[in-house]
């Protein structure tokens, strides 16, 4: 018997004697990826599933000591589960546990291939955790070739318009997306700022290939000096820190952002480009279909509303914030 119940300290799966808590804090604990909102427990648990990428991408941001994280690392537990791409940043892996019925949480997942991350796994379960950040049929994500390509054009006339770029994105995922494309489409090394350059160091020891100019080198300061591509991230990307740079180095600065929100928001920024490591509205459909699960709860995000969205299409879906622990009757049994 099993029951998922979300506590104060993350959500918890009871499994025989064993509880398990996703994504939080406590005796044994799955961290899916190393972004913070589901990593920061990680160091006061006493027991870590996770990816051996995770636990360098936490020591890389300070979150927590790798040797201590990997001293926690279990490779076996009372029940069988196995951890399955999530597509979502370097590391991300979903949950899925099998031990007489099935379940998978995805954590955040994305299913397409992107430069940096292959696509998540797909395994058929009974029971299907999943978030659903953008799981409102609005979002439909461009196609990503063509937003590459329109960077590329974008970055080309700043440079050959004598202005120097700064493109902002999350320090971690994000960053080293735009960092491959500015090496594979514009041909540009960018300088990148301390925090991203830690991020993507993790990346090249893990075997993708990534060329960036940390920010305190002597190169980027001879750089900084003539022409410049940086990637920082995402809250200096803005055309107040744009012309605070214009400044002092005495020349154009254009700035711009890579996020999937860039779909219906407005940004103080020059260009806003479309790239998202999440999965839009159409690839959680896809997804659920292909896992076939008996039951879908949802969390992140439109849980409601894409919780709603399935449930008109047939399905047995609801949102997590619906579970309460005071009603663990009415939930998972197997
Ligand atoms: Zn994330």
């Amino acid at each position: 018997m099993s029951m998922l119940v979300p506590t104060p300290s993350g959500i918890a799966l009871q499994l025989q004697q064993e509880q398990l808590i996703l994504d939080g804090r406590g005796d044994l604990v799955f961290i899916s990826h190393a972004h913070s909102d589901h990593s920061s427990g990680a160091k006061k648990s006493k027991r870590l599933i996770s990816s051996t990428e995770t636990i360098d991408l936490m020591h890389s941001r300070n979150y927590a000591d790798s040797q201590a994280m990997q001293k926690k690392l279990v490779s076996t537990a009372d029940f069988n589960y196995e951890l399955l791409d999530a597509g979502h940043v370097l590391g991300s892996k979903q949950l899925h546990i099998s031990n007489g019925f099935s379940f998978t949480y995805t954590g955040d997942f994305k299913t397409k291939d992107s430069l940096t991350n292959k696509g998540a796994e797909i395994r058929q379960a009974d029971t299907l955790l999943m978030e659903c950040t953008y799981g409102l049929p609005y979002y439909k994500f461009p196609d990503p070739t063509e937003v590459y390509a329109e960077m590329e054009k974008w970055v080309d006339l700043q440079l050959k318009e004598g202005s120097s770029i700064i493109i902002g994105g999350y320090a971690l995922g994000k960053a080293q997306e735009v960092i491959k494309i500015l090496n594979d489409y514009c041909d540009v090394t960018p300088i990148v700022s301390s925090e991203i350059f830690k991020i993507s160091d993790v990346y090249l020891k893990h075997g993708i290939n990534l060329k960036f100019i940390n920010e305190t080198s002597d190169e980027a300061k001879q750089l900084l000096k003539k022409q410049f591509v940086a990637v920082v991230p995402h809250h200096f990307a803005n055309y107040g820190y744009a012309g605070r740079l214009s400044e002092f180095y005495g020349m154009p600065v254009r700035s711009a952002v890579a996020t999937g929100w860039a779909l219906g928001n407005r940004y103080a920024v020059d260009k806003a480009f479309c790239i998202s490591d999440h999965c839009d509205f159409p690839d959680l459909m896809e997804f659920v279909e292909q896992v076939a699960p008996e039951r879908i709860i949802t969390t992140h995000g439109y849980e409601k509303e894409f919780a709603r969205e399935l449930t008109k299409r047939g399905y047995d879906a609801q949102p997590l914030g619906n579970l309460k622990p005071k009603k663990q009757k009415l939930l998972l049994q197997y």
